[in-house]
């Protein structure tokens, strides 16, 4: 059995105040393996002071000097990276594909990260004044399960980037992960103070984070429930925020794009983390005609994807992070059953074989109304709906058509076409034939999905205040 009972709070991992525990479960057996304790308000106040103190020399350091351990960290961060691909698999069941990618991907954000500051000019002038860029002061950074140490990397290197410190409120099902990353902080020797882990429940330490005075920006990832909540909180102490939110992202096929291609690809794109990710492009928009092809070759492709043991490499769909999120995949498939939609393949239940774990079939709804609950709502899951198209114009009316605009997707054969039809669509990211990550261009949401901009020089202005000097 695991213990995990410290926190990190100025420099060193401590025996928490709070004394509650969480059950570590692992999602794909559904065995207990070990107890971690949480942090509670005192702790959380305590991480605050230690960041406060932290800030007034830490944003004061020289780009130089950020640079330097934003280098160390990604070098600790590339020696363990076997570690933290395995916990994230152990820890909530993401498939060894997916968590490979992200642990790469954290790298690849680090020293995009550097590249940003290296030109970034604290010091412009605009107009006939001098204007300076200050970092924000404490950040709370308050994040979800689904991809914890991804969130925690790109967020902490802007935050060092920008000269900000921080506390960090990982999700409680996050523990083991949040451990390794904490290791890897605490070796890049970065001032006491400047980042602290505090475990425990948003309604305990997420709750503490946005009300503390002390804390000058929350930079929050999770639901849009939640987002709500620390937004309205936020604003009695005029708290700066980003919100990265929910979303339910459309998949644009177009009519001239070669479907043996772009139909694998989409599939591959809503299963994205078995399906719990927020980009995940869970509405495949068709052209009507082409309806039953798309659906012949949805099936067979589905047929060849492995539910399974997450540590196995060629797995494409894991278990759910919990009992209560395979109970919310299961209603939303029965919801889906019971509004009329075709279920083309999966379906309610458990894959055989996979009884213990938190397993859902791959599922596909097919012939699916926009208006329907499957289409609007965020499921979480790897559940895809399949909702034809008369021509052009429909689709851009249905892919906008949604209270979220996280990202989007375009498939086609002719570039130019793609790109006009992105140019329509409302969201923060459109991909064009396929799925890509660019640690330089912005990542956030129109709408619902949120408020802000992550990563590049838009994510480092979100955590620096702009001051005017006029003469
Ligand atoms: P969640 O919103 O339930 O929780 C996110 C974090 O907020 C957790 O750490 C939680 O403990 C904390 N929290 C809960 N209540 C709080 C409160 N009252 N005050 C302060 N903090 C509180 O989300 P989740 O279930 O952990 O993650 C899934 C959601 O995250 C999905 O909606 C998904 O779309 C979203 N998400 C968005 C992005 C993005 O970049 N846009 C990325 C990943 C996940």
């Amino acid at each position: 059995m695991k213990t995990l009972d410290k926190i990190y709070i100025n420099g060193e991992f401590v025996i928490p105040h709070g004394t509650a525990t969480f059950d570590l479960i692992n999602p794909t057996t559904n065995q207990k393996t070990g107890e971690a304790t949480l942090g509670d308000e005192i702790d959380t106040q305590n991480a605050i002071a230690a960041a406060r103190d932290a800030f007034k020399t830490f944003s004061k350091t020289t780009k130089a000097e950020r640079i330097a351990y934003l280098e160390k960290l990604g070098s600790i961060i590339s020696r363990r990276e076997k570690d933290l691909t395995n916990i994230m698999v152990e820890e909530y069941g993401g498939t060894f594909q997916f968590c490979a990618m992200v642990t790469q991907n954290m790298i690849n954000d680090i020293h995009a990260m550097i590249d940003v500051l290296k030109d970034f000019d604290f010091a412009q002038t605009v107009g006939n004044s001098k204007v300076y860029f200050q970092p924000v002061g404490v950040v709370g950074i308050i994040i979800p399960w689904n991809m914890s140490n991804g969130f925690i990397v790109t967020k902490l290197s802007t935050a060092i980037a920008a000269g900000c410190t921080v506390v960090v409120k990982p999700s409680e099902m996050s523990t083991q992960q949040t451990q390794v990353i904490a290791e890897c902080f605490h070796e890049a020797g970065l001032p006491k103070g400047v980042i602290n882990f505090v475990n425990g429940l948003g309604d305990i330490v997420g709750k503490e984070i946005t009300r503390n005075p002390g804390v000058s920006k929350i930079a929050f990832t999770g639901s849009t429930t939640v987002g709500k909540i620390i937004a309205k909180a936020a604003v009695d102490s005029m708290k700066r925020v980003t919100l990265e939110l929910g979303g339910k992202s459309p998949n644009i096929i177009l009519d001239d794009a070669n479907l043996n291609e772009a139909i694998p690809m989409a599939i591959f794109a809503a299963y994205l983390n078995s399906g719990q990710a927020c980009a995940a492009a869970t509405r495949l928009l068709v052209p009507e005609n082409k309806l039953e092809e798309v659906n012949a070759i949805a099936k067979a492709t589905v047929q060849n994807i492995k539910v399974g043991d997450p540590k196995d490499a060629d797995t494409g769909v894991g278990p759910m992070v919990s009992k209560k999120q395979y109970q919310r995949v299961q209603d939303y498939i029965r919801i889906g059953i019971e509004e009329g939609a075709t279920l083309l393949v999966g379906g309610e239940g458990k894959p055989q074989g996979l009884e213990d774990g938190n397993f859902v079939k791959a599922t596909i709804f097919t012939n699916v109304k926009n208006n329907m609950r499957i289409a609007q709502e965020e499921i979480f899951g790897p559940v895809l709906s399949i909702i034809p198209y008369k021509n052009e114009e429909d689709a851009i009316a249905i892919a906008n058509d949604t209270s979220y605009g996280l990202a989007a997707y375009v498939s086609s054969a002719s570039k130019e076409r793609a790109y006009h039809v992105a140019s329509q669509i409302d969201a923060g990211r459109v991909c064009i034939n396929g799925i890509s990550h660019d640690s330089k261009a912005p990542f956030g949401g129109f709408k619902q999905s949120g408020i802000g901009r992550e990563y590049g020089i838009f994510g480092l202005e979100e955590y620096l205040e702009p001051k005017a000097v006029l003469e």
